[in-house]
């Protein structure tokens, strides 16, 4: 553990190797269904249907899409008022 140069200039994952991720909320697809995005490194993550993280690659991109366009959609027809202003 003799590193005599610390430079200050950390690679972001190797930052997020030694810290872990922080992840923030991106992106809100359903109720249940998130996007999260490293603040460090960038890595992006979603909910998936059992509820557990995942990498967020452009397949699930895709379906979060679609998911989002559907649950819209589902909001613009119920007539609760309360709903479609929670999402802003
Ligand atoms: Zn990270």
């Amino acid at each position: 553990m003799k590193k005599s140069t610390t430079k200050h200039a950390f690679m972001p994952k190797m930052y997020c190797n030694i810290f872990g991720h922080d992840y923030q909320v991106s992106k809100k697809v359903t109720y249940h269904v998130k996007e999260y995005t490293c603040s460090h490194c960038k890595k992006q993550l979603t909910t998936n249907s059992n509820g557990s993280l995942i990498e967020l690659t452009p397949k699930f991109k895709e379906i979060n899409d679609i998911l989002e366009r559907i649950h819209n959609s589902r909001m613009e027809r119920s007539k609760e008022k309360r709903l479609v202003s929670s999402i802003y």
